[in-house]
């Protein structure tokens, strides 16, 4: 029979895909392999046909029990005499494949690699003629690579042990030209055909968001679009928590982990292969050795620690060409999940080798530019030209200039690395807040006060992108920040508005400390209310809030659905069961107390103790809004930046030459000083007010103020 003979009649299909006829052709003919095909690809025909050929018997070395199960069924159930050996087996069960083997009635056997150098097998190869070493998941003999398996090195010694050298095909879906030449060298592969066969998979839309609210964006999506497809979560728990939302919130959802039992996850796996449910949620436990062509989307809930994996995992999207959607849903707290995973290995350089793999996938997520190209880059194809088919080829980023605060965030790392503490980024953040209890003799301490968190990781995430910071889950400067800190680079950063930000954090934060001491008469008009709803819904009070979440209520006083969310015991699903319920009352008992209380009157005095100098320079609009915060808790008009240079040019601090404000030597005595900055535009310069200045302005304000008063 011919290889196309085999494959219309064993296999069913009437043609080879890229690749195949090539390598079969060449392990046939007796010589070595290595083939690099992407998941989906059909590279166990690439053996197979040649085990069908080739005299004697063909070992197929695998890691994945699941996976040679499946295969061996399929094998069989195509007329092909094949078995497995490995740790499922029962004595009874082993014993009978072994005299099978010995009485050559296999064609094909795949092994478990632990089991190679064992007794049985080398007493097999002197029966038996092995013509054929296929070795699957051939990546997991690099010790460069995430998924390596001491194991592995085992086939070497046992080719070695053989009185005549079989072919050898080693296949994988996945490995960067580093591992590509160590599993080449491992294997000690002769003269061997390389065939890569390309990466890309046009069909696929790759996308990063960053959801504020994961759950959300999930189940937009999933309301958007009525498909079938994998949620992976990167821990046990998160699993169970996203799948028991979406079954509460009526998505036909099923679970998989490897903590369930076997029943359950086969279940949970034909459930999604017999579209019984549209969604699986799973770790990466799922998915190997499962081949369901028509998945619409892989969403990860979490980012992977690698690029190996991500691709792994989302390439199970889409395999009948059709199109598919891959989205990664990044939170940094995602890289502190995958830190602490790799950080309990006990091997140190295991664990500096998967931080730096893990750097390539935050890079991943960070990237503003094509990430397809990003990918293929990564796996050694190399490619100029960006997709059109990608989240940043198609998305409209709006870039924001945040040089200043780069110089901040880089100029605190220095600081702190100079005094040789290399800090996790929680640590080095809280400083630069000033929420940290120590390090507050720092020049650096508290001086993105009032910044949002969450932009400051997005700074430091795209500092560390861009190669100022190195961040091994504790953070040092590179060479290149003084780039920034002492020329004139600028760092740009997309889709991401500091100031409105700003003003939500601050909302957040009035939110977040007690607005109010508690008060006894709300708590029990919540708590009544919490009585109803009880009532209504059959149910004990505290399964609806905890006293402790209506305490939490009162105190912080909330009055809308996202201060609601920082109230402690509010979560997602509560929100949306009561969170109007309870937002009525509080908004109701809001208007009750405005209308009894008035704010105290704003002295000169209290100005001075609230206002918020801080030991950096800001730009005016920044002064101004230190200022207008505190006119806004009196109830006073607001002031703007306008307003301030005005004045400030009034008494001599600026001048206005051919439309360009300057300091003045008046006005460069109390700290205004002038930077050069580069928008789309062109070059401008802009006026930055130090503490001196910024005390000058409040000023101003008092003045202004008190002479209204007065
Ligand atoms: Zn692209």
């Amino acid at each position: 029979m011919t290889p196309i003979e085999i494959l219309k009649q064993y296999f069913g299909y009437d043609e080879f895909r890229e690749g195949q006829e090539e390598i079969l052709d060449t392990l046939i003919h007796g010589k070595d392999v290595l083939g690099i095909m992407p998941t989906g690809a059909g590279k166990s025909l690439c053996y197979q046909i040649p085990a069908m050929l080739l005299p004697g018997v063909t070992l197929v070395v695998s890691p994945l029990i699941s996976l040679m199960r499946d295969q061996v069924q399929a094998l069989t159930a195509n007329g092909v005499p094949a078995a497995f050996i490995n740790s499922s087996l029962t004595s009874s069960q082993w014993q009978r494949v072994m005299a099978n083997a010995r009485s050559g009635q296999y064609k094909i056997i795949y092994i478990a690699p632990e089991r190679l150098l064992t007794p049985s097998m080398e007493e097999l190869a002197q029966i038996l003629q092995i013509s054929l070493i296929a070795v699957d998941e051939s990546h997991c003999i690099s010790q460069l690579g995430q998924d390596f398996r001491p194991n592995y090195l085992d086939i070497p010694k046992y080719v070695d042990s053989l009185s005549v050298r079989p072919a050898l095909g080693a296949f994988t879906a996945t490995a960067t030209p580093r591992v590509r030449d160590d599993i080449l060298e491992t294997l000690n592969l002769q003269n061997p055909l390389t065939l890569v066969t390309g990466f890309d998979r046009p069909n696929l839309y790759f996308e990063v968001k960053q959801p504020k609210d994961k759950y959300l964006a999930l189940t937009k999506y999933l309301r958007e679009n009525d498909s079938n497809g994998i949620v992976y979560c990167s821990t046990r728990k998160e699993v169970e928590n996203v799948t028991e939302k979406l079954i509460a919130d009526g998505y036909s959802a099923v679970r998989y982990h490897a903590g369930l039992s076997d029943g359950e996850r086969s279940n949970s796996q034909d459930d999604f292969l017999y579209d019984r449910v549209k969604i699986v949620v799973a770790t990466n436990a799922f998915g190997m050795g499962i081949d369901k062509s028509d998945v619409r989307f892989v969403i990860h809930y979490n980012m992977p620690q690698n690029v190996e994996s991500y691709y792994q995992e989302a390439g199970r999207a889409g395999r009948d060409g059709l199109h598919a959607d891959c989205l990664l849903f990044y939170a940094r707290k995602d890289i502190n999940t995958a830190l602490f995973l790799i950080n309990k290995s006990e091997n140190p350089d295991e664990i500096i080798r998967n931080r730096q793999l893990l750097n390539q996938m935050e890079r991943y997520c960070e990237t503003d530019g094509c990430l397809r190209r990003y990918i293929l880059n990564y796996f050694g194809e190399a490619t100029e030209e960006d997709c059109s088919n990608c989240g940043n080829c198609n998305g409209n980023f709006e870039e924001t200039d945040v040089t200043m605060d780069a110089k901040k965030v880089l100029s605190h790392i220095t600081r702190l690395n100079r005094a040789g503490k290399h800090l996790m980024f929680t640590h080095t953040a809280d400083i630069l807040l000033g929420k940290s209890s120590d390090f507050t003799t720092l020049s650096t301490f508290g001086i993105m006060k009032g910044v949002p968190r969450g932009y400051i990781r997005r700074l430091i995430s795209r500092l560390t992108a861009l190669g100022y910071i190195h961040d091994d889950g504790y953070l040092s400067i590179t060479p290149k920040a003084n780039a920034i800190l002492f020329g004139d680079e600028i760092v740009m950063i997309r889709g991401i508005k500091p100031k409105a930000n700003e003003k939500a954090e601050r909302t957040r934060k009035q939110a977040a400390k007690p607005r109010y001491a508690l008060s006894e008469q709300l708590l029990t008009e919540l708590k009544a209310l919490r009585l109803n709803i009880a009532r209504e819904e059959k149910v004990p009070a505290f399964i609806i809030f905890s006293d402790a979440t209506l305490v939490d209520m009162c105190q912080k006083h909330p009055y809308t659905t996202e201060e609601l969310m920082s109230v402690s015991g509010v979560g997602q699903v509560k929100l949306e069961h009561y969170g109007e319920r309870f937002l009525q009352l509080l908004c109701q008992k809001e208007r009750e107390t405005a209308q009894k209380e008035k704010p105290p009157e704003l002295t000169a005095e209290l100005f001075e103790q609230q206002i918020e100098i801080v030991d950096d320079y800001l730009q005016i609009s920044r002064v101004a809004d230190n200022i207008n915060a505190v006119l806004f808790r009196y109830g006073k008009p607001k002031t703007s930046g306008a307003k301030l240079n005005k004045m400030l040019v009034e008494a001599g601090f600026l001048e206005i030459t051919d439309g360009v404000k300057l300091p003045t030597d008046k006005g460069k005595t109390i700290g205004i000083t002038i930077v050069r900055r580069n928008s789309g535009r062109g070059e401008y310069m802009q006026c930055l007010f130090g503490s001196d200045a910024q005390r000058t302005c409040a000023q101003f304000v008092i003045k202004f103020l008190i002479n209204k008063l007065v």
